[in-house]
């Protein structure tokens, strides 16, 4: 079985090969820590955590190294840190904003079943040149002006796109284009509208390192390059990101790190995400429909999520609905209930063969229905396979019983109030009060829960 992956740069799929198979290296654009994150920034952590664990799987758990990054300087997080906490010095309250929210990030992708990533580096560790020696910012910046491929203006280092001319390779934009395109009035200081800034100085109510260009910050791009670098050296196998990134964010990413680097490639294969609506809409503050992981989490149990996301193949755009998560729960209820018990270890190779063919994981949930009925009909093997098939791809981390706890739990279900209902509801049914039954069977409803009365006795699930 051969891995295959699309790469947006040469934009076709190809089999994957990695520099070292003893040590397979990936990085993905993590999240810029300022607010909760929303559904939208979910769907690269859960495509890249499939990634992640089809990875450790073929070459083996300690073979894989994940960097995903933490961008922890940034003008939106200034911004909520003197909005937020405008009493505190403003390192201080930087420090407030940005812990507080990575902390928030954890729990919500951790609720996703996402696995740690081996190293999370954060960007203001990595701007001044390090003890350990690994990767910094001002030592990449430093090298790109020594090479001839950046510059100093107007308070800025600039890099100088013209210097470099295969510029505009991942996106397909030709620097022509962009210099006749540019709407936007040209900044006097660059030579050229497209060149992007590596570094620019900060005035005194603004986080600052001494440079050798004076005290300033990093621009966005340059982060990811010296903590790539850090941790994968200067060409690894894949970089990941959603499709918003590949312009700006990793065409400059690729033009830094190849020209202080001076190498032909960055990764060997750049993997983008699709985009994400929300019932049928562009997620928007202003249209209200802004989702933040968090929230779902109140409603739903993160598998649920998890499972919604990849019912889509991860290029494709996905249409996030509140009917899409009915099915989904509804899916795991059963899968549950039919495999949580079941301690299988090997996969299935159907739902390997999907996922190595470019993450198909529309196909992995379609193997997954066909495992499930040859194991309801009563086949272990295949029972086991699906089991195991559900927890290599993040699935099933509860018991039945927990699943079941955890659904109550999200729907905000007390389970003693319901079971104290049901048993004054059994007492009325045997006086033959049926006016009564029937009126606490009503309040159950109207709570959200539906029972079921049989020969066994009355069981109750939550209505979605
Ligand atoms: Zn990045």
């Amino acid at each position: 079985m051969e891995l295959k992956l699309y790469d947006t740069l040469t934009k076709q799929k190809q089999p994957f090969r990695p520099l070292d198979p003893k040590n397979v290296r990936m990085y993905v654009c993590g999240p810029t820590v300022y607010d909760f994150a929303h559904i939208g920034n979910a769907r690269p952590v859960i495509v890249f955590d499939v990634v992640f664990r089809l990875l450790r799987h073929v070459y083996g758990e300690n073979h894989v190294t994940y960097v995903r990054n933490i961008t922890d300087v940034d003008d939106k997080i200034n911004a909520r840190a003197l909005r937020d906490f405008p009493d505190l010095p403003l390192n201080d309250a930087i420090r407030r904003v940005t812990e507080k929210t990575a902390a928030q990030f954890h729990a919500d992708v951790a609720a996703l079943g996402c696995l740690k990533p081996t190293f999370e580096p954060r960007a203001t560790e990595f701007v001044l040149p390090r003890t350990d020696g690994k990767t910094d910012m001002v030592t990449l910046i430093t090298q790109l002006i020594a090479r001839g491929h950046a510059y100093e203006a107007g308070g800025e280092v600039l890099f100088d796109t013209a210097s470099m001319p295969d510029y505009g390779l991942l996106s397909g934009r030709k620097l022509e284009d962009q210099q006749a395109g540019a709407r936007i009035a040209v900044d006097a200081h660059k030579k050229n509208p497209a060149d992007f800034v590596l570094w620019k100085q900060s005035s005194d109510d603004e986080p600052g390192w001494d440079s050798p260009w004076g005290r300033g910050r990093p621009g966005w791009h340059i982060e990811c390059s010296a903590m790539s670098a850090a941790y994968l050296g200067e060409v690894f196998d894949i970089h990941g990101g959603g499709l918003d990134l590949i312009f700006p964010h990793h065409e400059n990413e690729i033009a830094q790190s190849r020209c202080a680097h001076g190498t032909h490639t960055m990764a060997n294969i750049w993997m983008h995400n699709g985009f994400l609506q929300v019932e049928g809409e562009k997620m928007s503050k202003s249209l209200g429909n802004f989702v933040t992981i968090n929230e779902l989490l109140r409603d739903w149990p993160g598998e649920v999520l998890r499972l919604n996301m990849l019912k889509t193949h991860y290029r494709s755009p996905i249409d996030w609905t509140l009917k899409g998560l009915e099915e989904s729960a509804k899916t795991l209820d059963d899968w549950y209930e039919v495999a949580a018990d079941s301690k299988g270890e090997v996969a299935s190779g159907a739902v390997l063969e999907a996922l190595s063919d470019d993450l198909n994981t529309p196909q992995v949930v379609a193997s997954l229905h066909g495992l499930r009925n040859a194991a309801a009909s009563g086949d272990a093997k295949q029972r086991e396979a699906f089991a195991a098939s559900l927890r290599l791809l993040g699935f099933l981390s509860d018991s039945a019983a927990g699943w079941k706890a955890k659904k109550q739990q999200a729907s905000g279900i007390d389970a003693a109030q319901v079971n104290s209902l049901l048993s004054d509801r059994a007492a009325a049914r045997a006086r033959k009060d049926f006016k009564e039954s029937d009126r606490i069977r009503d309040e159950l409803a109207a709570m959200g829960v539906v029972i079921k009365d049989s020969k066994e006795g009355t069981t109750w699930e939550i209505a979605r």
